[in-house]
């Protein structure tokens, strides 16, 4: 129909009764059309577990079922109570599969608590447990409800960091035996985070050349190398020795060569050198992320469950990036519900990098007795569960019984 007659047969409908024609483009058409019943389901009851490295939320529905997601792990109280004074007065109540209007509520009615930082990764929180409950509700995996991509497993990467203790901070010998660890249980790339940061732009002197040639000696030439200057470089130093240890070593990628708040930087960074960039971490909205792609020009993009925004909104990231022929690589430190929305993620798009973050299922955190169930690790391989929700069955009794707040 052209145009001209769809007009045409709108207003004979008007004047038949059918369709009031003056809002059409109106919001209220939206309104007038909106089925105001909801699914049945209503959200009675919101939890906060705060741990000395993690922030849980446990979401209760009216059912009697309930949905369990992961926060930002910085600040646990803080992020704990920004959950509590404002994300749950707005979803009590209210009809947990209704998660893109739960979202932007609590985004921009708590916009002024901060857009970036704790506040999406309090939201995150929430949203992840929405959707586990949601996935609860329907007996089905949340990759299965949000629109699955028929995949069974993962590839992951080996993470390990220096730390950023000066005292405590594991030099080039150290840094290969982790490396060796994680080349001995079946990775076959692993990742070495220079944590370099803000405060110590340029160091002076730098071993990191040193700590990559002695992980490389150590796994010999058949693994795959990334290493993470964790925001360490000013571009011309980023460039200089990426081409280094491209030439020497043989690295594959490298991630946030530059300050985050440097996109003309990181820029410089990725058309200058041959291989990958990677950055995302921080960047907690979809905002942030379009301005990492056209400005940054990021190659692979980290969004990170549990800071930006949550399932809901890292999804909406993905199809962005999409557009942009960018990959998902996601950030992701933490072993337990944070791994499980992130492989939930990775296995409902088109555009899941080839390989994903995990930096092992960490025991030393102590967050494994809080949890019935775990991953099966095979070969470099992490399978998807094919449990309702996230995947993730949590022993409440532990989790009440450990509980810092
Ligand atoms: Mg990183």
């Amino acid at each position: 129909m052209k145009r001209k007659d769809f007009f045409k047969s709108l207003s004979l409908s008007a004047a038949a009764g059918f369709i009031p024609f003056s809002n059409l483009f109106s919001k209220e058409m939206g309104v007038q059309n909106f089925n105001k019943d909801n699914s049945g389901v209503n959200i009675s009851k919101l939890e906060t577990f705060v741990f000395k490295n993690a922030t849980f939320v446990r979401i209760e529905s009216s059912e009697g079922i309930s949905g369990w997601g992961e926060a930002d792990h910085d600040y646990p109280k803080l992020t704990a109570s920004l959950i509590d004074e404002i994300c749950k007065p707005i979803i009590l109540g209210k009809d947990p599969f209704d998660t893109e209007y739960l979202w932007h509520q609590m985004i921009f009615k708590g916009e002024d608590a901060g857009s970036t930082g704790l506040l999406p990764g309090a939201i995150a929180g929430v949203d992840n447990a929405l959707w586990d409950l949601k996935g609860k509700l329907l007996k089905l995996p949340v990759h299965k409800i949000s629109g699955g991509f028929n995949v069974d497993k993962v590839r992951v990467y080996g993470s390990f960091g220096r730390g950023d203790n000066p005292k405590t901070r594991k030099g080039p010998e150290a840094m290969a035996k982790t490396a060796l660890d994680f080349v001995s249980q079946g990775y076959k790339t692993i990742k070495a985070r220079m944590q370099i940061r803000q405060l110590n732009v340029d160091p002076d002197p730098d071993d990191t050349f040193e700590v990559i040639k002695a992980i490389r000696k150590a796994v010999g030439d058949n693994i795959e190398i990334f290493v993470d200057y964790n925001n360490g470089y000013t571009p011309a130093k980023a460039i200089a020795l990426t081409r280094k240890l491209v030439e020497n070593l043989n690295i594959a990628a490298i991630e946030e060569p530059v300050s985050y708040h440097n996109y003309e930087g990181l820029r410089q960074v990725v058309e200058a050198i041959d291989i990958p960039v990677m950055a995302g971490e921080h960047e907690f909205n979809r905002w942030q992320m379009r301005d990492l792609i056209t400005i940054g020009k990021a190659d692979m993009i980290n969004a990170d469950l549990i800071k930006c925004g949550g399932f809901s909104e890292c999804r909406k990231v993905a199809f962005m990036a999409h557009a942009f022929d960018r990959y998902i690589m996601t950030h992701n430190t933490r072993p337990t519900l944070a791994t499980a929305a992130s492989l939930q993620l990775v296995s409902s798009i088109p555009n899941a990098a080839r390989i994903q973050e995990y930096a092992g299922s960490r025991p030393e955190m102590g967050l494994d007795k809080l949890f019935d169930n775990y991953f099966k690790f095979e070969g470099g391989y992490l399978f998807l569960p094919d449990l309702p929700g996230l995947g993730l069955i949590v022993n409440e009794e532990a989790m009440r019984k450990n509980k810092l707040n």
